[in-house]
């Protein structure tokens, strides 16, 4: 039998632990929660592994769950955020945090910001029973959709929300994160080196050079995305890669909030985020990506798989609002190389097609990027429809989509207000946040002048 919105709220919750363990879903630190029931006792233990790895809290509501997990060494409580509940005591305890955290107080209110911002869904293991099912419907007003490893889709036809059944166990965690859009902190990974924005604008010298490669890169999205996958295919970094030894770095990644608009963004993300490696030294972009390593940070043991993981970490942390899976595969073998670049080129010739027929006539805002102050203080581009950035792979497409998915991130917005001169391309509203974005260091800019106010070059 279903639970009523009544009983749950009436359900008796410790109100201070309540508040305590509540603060996590609020910060984000506990991107969600996990309502766990069945009769499949033997996949308990690596599904709840799985969770806590993703710190995704979980509600164990069957005893013979509860006993297994114990039984395998999984620790129960707060501590460990695998709880054994009841039904009602879980989703009670979900209750009473949106009346503390969201201010609600009708059943409505609750089960509205219960939806919203306390992000669980609901995993059967095993096969379904009435009771199960009961709990599961329940939930759905939560916003929970029921995921499990039976055959539950026959036994649901007219739920109002989404059942997905027959999933292999080890899909389960993922499809349930695709499916509330929850956000999962990875935690970086170790490194034999130090990593830090410290080390964003270090050149790495001939003298002290372990690896050199040219060439390059795309992010795209893919089909079958194994979430964590690093992969290097050919000699790595201490094989004395070095007189520009040719290399590709595919990133694949996925999402359901991710569009190929997108993913020009992303790539154009690995710089900043290598260049904090200390040793690291990353210039460039799309085919034209140059990567040099110092002897030093190799002798310590970095290696091709430790960039890729801090990519996957970063983009995982910085961009979860748009994607869920992230695998990175780096070629250093001549021959995958040329197959990686010659993909990239009908993707690059795709994204810029885009653009053609736009002119700066016909839109009514441009963008600014300071992406680049990281390895030069005080640059910036200013980016229209006619006017790439200077590292030509950032376009007015570009700059737009990663506006909508970072607010406030290195590219902001500029209406056009204020023509100075219309063939130097000079706006006042342009100049304005020019000098405030490159903190004084230019007053003017102009889009279609080289000789009066050009934009400035990162090198
Ligand atoms: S060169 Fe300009 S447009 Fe390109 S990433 Fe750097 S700041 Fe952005």
């Amino acid at each position: 039998m279903m639970i009523s919105v009544a009983e749950i709220l009436a359900a008796p919750v410790d109100d201070a632990e309540a508040r305590r363990q509540g603060i996590g879903f609020v910060d984000g630190s506990v991107p969600g929660y996990v309502l766990l029931l069945g009769d499949d006792a033997e996949a308990a233990p690596a599904l709840v592994e799985s969770l806590r790895e993703k710190q995704i809290a979980v509600f164990v509501l069957a005893d013979a769950l509860a006993a297994a997990l114990e039984a395998a060494g999984v620790p129960l409580g707060w501590d460990s955020r695998v709880v054994h509940r009841d039904p009602q005591t879980a989703l009670g305890c979900i209750a009473h945090l949106a009346q503390i955290f969201g201010n609600a107080n009708s059943p409505e209110e609750v089960l509205d910001y219960a939806r919203q911002r306390l992000r669980g869904f609901t995993v059967i293991l095993g096969t379904p029973s009435p009771e199960s099912l009961a709990v599961a419907r329940t939930a759905m007003a939560f916003g929970c959709p029921l995921l499990s490893t039976g055959d539950v889709e026959p036994l649901a036809v007219d739920w109002d929300g989404v059942v997905i059944g027959n999933l292999p166990p080890e899909e389960i965690v993922q499809t349930g994160i695709e499916e509330r859009g929850l956000r999962i902190h990875v935690p970086l990974p170790e490194l034999p080196v130090e990593y830090s924005a410290d080390f964003a604008g270090e050149v790495v010298r001939d003298e002290g050079l372990g690896a050199s490669l040219y060439g390059v890169e795309l992010t795209v999205t893919g089909a079958d995305v194994v979430d964590g996958r690093v992969r290097v295919v050919g000699p790595d970094l201490d094989a004395g890669l070095l007189d520009e030894h040719p290399y590709a770095l595919l990133v694949e990644v996925a999402g359901k909030n991710m569009q190929s608009d997108f993913e020009s963004v992303l790539e154009r993300q690995v710089e900043t985020l290598v260049n904090d490696i200390h040793g690291v030294m990353h210039r460039g972009q799309r085919a034209n990506t140059r990567l040099r390593v110092s002897r030093k940070s190799i002798e310590k043991g970095l290696r091709l798989r430790h960039l890729g993981e801090i990519i996957h970490a970063r983009f995982h942390n910085d961009f979860g609002n748009i994607l869920s899976r992230v695998q990175v595969t780096f070629f250093t073998d001549p021959a995958e190389v040329e197959k990686v670049a010659a993909r990239a080129q009908e993707v690059y010739d795709r994204r810029d097609d885009r653009l053609r027929g736009l002119s700066d006539e016909d839109v009514d805002v441009f963008y600014t990027c300071t992406l680049c102050q990281t390895i030069a203080a005080g640059h910036l581009c200013v980016i229209s429809p006619e006017h790439p950035g200077v590292c030509g792979a950032q376009d007015w497409m570009d700059t737009r989509a990663a506006v909508s998915i970072r607010p406030v991130g290195p590219n902001r917005e500029v209406k056009k207000e204020g023509l100075i001169d219309a063939r130097l391309g000079q706006w006042e509203s342009v100049n304005r946040i020019v000098q405030q974005e490159s903190g004084g260091a230019l007053t003017a800019y102009s889009l279609y002048s080289l000789m009066v106010d050009p934009g400035p070059a990162c090198g």
